[in-house]
């Protein structure tokens, strides 16, 4: 076996080596060294891709953190995440790896008190993360000094390039003339981000690892066909009959989950919520007691579809069509994570069965499909 590569070979300061160490975290995964071994990162736009659970945030986490000489008194890294959720656990993430070197890191997301983070920021950050939506709010209001920043990364990428943030992306670059680099992360990266990435980067560099990621060797795909009409009750027995440790069930709509929620609850699991109807108190309570394992059934729009990093999901279950091949991957790849291994289940009608083969028929996606169990089978198990 040949030897694994270790943090230590790389020329980090001591206090990320220390932070890294009390973690237990040995050995670089292979984005974090490819991106490690980059020789001119800091020069560098960049556009990486690389497979779900595989590293990201600490791949531009440490060299960035890396090359802070001066513990900065304003903010000189801007991260922007699609969500809120995504956006406190990158915080959490960095917080400890910038632990040993005093760094701050304020945490601006939208639906949470605004003064308070106009404190955190009074308070001589580092780093900021947050979503797009509200560090605008606080640019407008001068809440920190945008010359002061050099860094943005847009985590999910593509998924900031779409439509939906076009503007608020655009008022921040704006207001962000003293950039030096722009970095995008993500599993994925399609062929229109290499169009969109030409209005806002320079020439980037592209740093790809995993093109095929319906091959990802920790994650197994399964489809259970199910009556439409009956898909709440075939969840139950698929759940009965999975036993998953944490399953996280994604519905398309609010409305849904909070019936699948509900019916869940009243079938004696542990489920709750998760979608942007919720106050952020409540979006944070049900994430919070599901990644403590109080709910075991987290039911959620696409809002927990992106980036959340949840210890023990066994199970990622889909009612229903994922909407395209690029949210599937990001979906299911809420399992399977660091090296874990997971199991990807959809429960779909034989009209959505014959979509989803279609939307996967050019790809490799291996899946096995099954019957339902029923109750007999249950039981016996
Ligand atoms: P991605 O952004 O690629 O989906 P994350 O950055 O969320 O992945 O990391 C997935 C998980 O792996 C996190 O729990 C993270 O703390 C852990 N992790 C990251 N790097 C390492 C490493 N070098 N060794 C062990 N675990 C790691
Ligand atoms: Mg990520």
């Amino acid at each position: 076996m040949t030897e694994k590569i270790t943090f230590k070979q790389f020329p980090l300061r001591q206090e990320i080596l220390c932070a890294l160490k009390k973690k237990k975290f040995d050995n670089p995964s292979p984005v974090q060294i490819q991106v490690m071994n980059e020789t001119n990162i800091m020069d560098e736009d960049l556009i990486v891709q690389a497979k779900t659970g595989s590293g990201k945030t600490l791949a531009f986490g440490i060299p960035l953190l890396n090359t802070i000489e001066q513990i900065p008194t304003q903010p000189v890294i801007l991260i922007l995440s699609p969500t809120r959720e995504l956006a406190i656990q990158t915080a959490q993430e960095l917080k400890w790896l910038g632990s040993e070197m005093t760094i701050k890191v304020a945490t601006l997301v939208g639906g949470m008190d605004i003064e308070n983070q106009r404190r955190e920021l009074l308070n001589g950050p580092a780093l900021v993360v947050g979503t797009p939506g509200r560090v605008l709010d606080h640019i407008r209001r001068g809440h920190y000094r945008t010359e002061e920043i050099q860094t943005i990364v847009l985590d999910e990428g593509d998924h900031m390039l779409d439509l939906g943030f076009r503007e608020e992306l655009e008022a921040i670059f704006e207001s962000h003339e003293n950039v030096d680099r722009i970095w995008l992360f993500s599993a994925t990266m399609p062929k229109q981000v290499r169009e969109l990435s030409k209005n806002y980067l320079t020439h980037p560099k592209w740093i790809s690892l995993d093109q095929d990621l319906t091959a990802h060797q920790d994650i197994k795909h399964r489809v259970y066909l199910v009556p439409y009409q009956h898909r709440l009750e075939s969840l139950v027995n698929v759940l009965l009959w999975e036993g998953p440790e944490k399953a996280l069930i994604f519905c398309s709509t609010r409305q849904e989950t909070i019936e699948c929620a509900t019916f869940l609850t009243e079938a004696g699991f542990s489920a709750k919520a998760l979608h942007g109807d919720m106050t952020q108190r409540e979006r944070n309570s049900s994430l919070n007691s599901f990644r403590v394992g109080i709910t075991t059934c987290l039911v959620a729009t696409d809002v927990a579809a992106r980036g959340l990093d949840i210890d023990m999901v066994s199970h990622v279950i889909q009612l229903g069509l994922p909407g395209d091949l690029n949210n599937y991957v990001h979906r299911s790849g809420r399992t399977g994570r660091a090296g874990h291994s997971g199991l990807s289940i959809a429960l779909l009608s034989n009209r959505e069965a014959s979509h989803f083969r279609n939307m996967f028929s050019r790809s490799s996606l291996k899946v096995e499909w099954k019957p339902l169990p029923d109750q007999a089978e249950i039981q016996l198990k």
